[in-house]
């Protein structure tokens, strides 16, 4: 893959970036960014380029708007989508505050008259970020010649392109694929590192490698489970998905998530995990609720635990149980490499948190005693930034106890399917 320093000298160069800028919004006001993560994992890239004395023209999606513009408001699947929502306006506050300052210019369009006046009258030093890419029904359209079309106008604006959205690798879209085809381009350190970290761990990890899933459904990760059960030495199963993996041996799982026509690829994976050695784990006993908990904490409906093999008829299982815990810490505990994606439980409520929190524990304990330990974004991301140590009662430390957390929750699992993703592809 090719890196920044292959591009050569960019010294008063204009820079195309796609970053992903993809944060999430308090919904009171759509304003105020909850967790600046994503654009904090882009400045190494925007320093290193601006340090080389080039400019930068960043594009980046938010949310899902309607195609036209910031002010466009239209009807999508019965739902009135108000495109004021998805502005990048908040993104490009926050990110001059993290690059101390510097001036981060925000075009009023996407790929209209401001962008390209902007972008023209671009300094070395200057950042310009162009309203969000998703504004422009081109992006993402299925239509080769459309995205070429927009990739062409996009790569008119500058010199290179450098590809630094890792969560948007996986899409083969105007401002991620098309334009590297276009532009003399090339990784960005975050894209970079992401590959990295994520391809070591499955092509030579150092092993025991053990591979840690949840999540709700089985079906999402049908791909992630058959290919990893060909290099994990271990692989345990938590989450909503467990459910299924009980049914299918016959187990009783009440009012649990369950997907009645995966049951029979669990068992195969079952089979397939005894043929290759590998040792599969699943829980062996439940936290159970009366139903769905609607309540903060969902302590009110909390019911109990049980053996997983015992869920009565009328009970849900939301969070895997204390004697699962430890097992699985075992396993984590005893690995040299660990891969995480997807919670052990529903870890939005504080009463079937307990799960997700003893992995992101064991997962810190293996990150001391050296291994190399990865968090594959989404929801366990999400989770270890929110959970409180169970142990010490304070925070995860992001930096110290994990080697790596995903940025992009779709792109690293299919990076662990071990597909062939679009954005990676073209920069070869
Ligand atoms: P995924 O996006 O597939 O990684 O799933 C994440 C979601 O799975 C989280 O929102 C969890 O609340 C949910 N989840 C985890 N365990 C369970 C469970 N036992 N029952 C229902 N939902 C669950």
């Amino acid at each position: 893959m090719k890196t920044i320093a292959d591009l050569g000298d960019l010294s008063g160069k204009k820079v195309l970036l796609r970053a992903d800028f993809n944060v999430p919004l308090d919904k009171s006001d759509n304003k105020t960014i909850t967790d600046d993560g994503r654009i904090k994992a882009a400045l190494p890239t925007i320093n290193k380029l601006l340090e080389a004395g080039a400019s930068v023209i960043a594009m980046a999606h938010l949310g899902r708007p309607v195609p036209g513009d910031k002010t466009t408001v239209a009807e999508k699947d019965g739902k009135t989508i108000d495109n004021s929502k998805f502005t990048l306006e908040p993104v490009a506050l926050r990110l001059s505050e993290l690059l101390d300052g510097t001036d981060v210019i925000l075009a009023d369009d996407t790929i209209g008259p401001d962008a390209k006046e902007s972008a023209a009258a671009l300094e070395p030093g200057q950042v310009l970020l162009l309203e969000n890419i998703r504004f422009d029904a081109r992006e993402t359209s299925k239509l080769y010649g459309e995205r070429q079309e927009l990739a062409k106008e996009l790569a008119e604006l500058a010199d290179v392109f450098v590809s630094d959205g890792f969560g948007v690798v996986h899409r083969k879209q105007a401002s991620v694929y098309d334009i590297a085809k276009i532009l003399p381009s090339a990784a960005g350190e975050l894209v970079f590192k992401e590959v990295a970290a994520l391809s070591k761990a499955i092509t030579d990890p150092e092993r025991p490698l053990t591979v840690v899933l949840g999540g709700s459904k089985v079906s999402d990760k049908l791909g992630v489970i058959s290919n990893l059960l060909k290099v994990a030495d271990n692989v345990l199963i938590g989450g909503g998905m467990s459910y299924t993996f009980s049914a299918a041996q016959g187990f009783e799982v009440g009012t649990s998530l369950l997907e009645e026509d995966q049951k029979a690829t669990a068992l195969g994976y079952i089979e397939q995990a005894k043929e290759k050695g590998v040792n599969l784990v699943l829980p062996v006993d439940t936290v159970i609720a009366n139903e769905f908990p609607s309540s903060a904490d969902g302590k009110d409906v909390l019911a109990g635990v049980v053996k997983s093999t015992e869920i009565p008829a009328d009970k849900m299982g939301l969070d895997i149980g204390p004697e699962t815990r430890e097992l699985f810490a075992d396993v984590i505990k005893s690995s040299k490499t660990v891969v995480w994606n997807g919670p052990a439980g529903v870890f939005e409520k504080e009463a079937y948190a307990g799960g997700t929190a003893a992995i992101a524990h064991a997962l810190a304990e293996a990150t001391a005693a050296g291994a190399f330990t990865i968090i594959g974004g989404g929801d366990s991301a999400a989770a270890v930034r929110v959970l409180k140590d169970p142990t010490t009662g304070q925070n995860f430390d992001e930096d110290k106890d994990f080697s790596h957390i995903s940025t992009g929750g779709g792109a690293s699992l299919e990076l662990l399917e071990g597909k062939v993703l679009p954005g990676l592809e073209v920069l070869e």
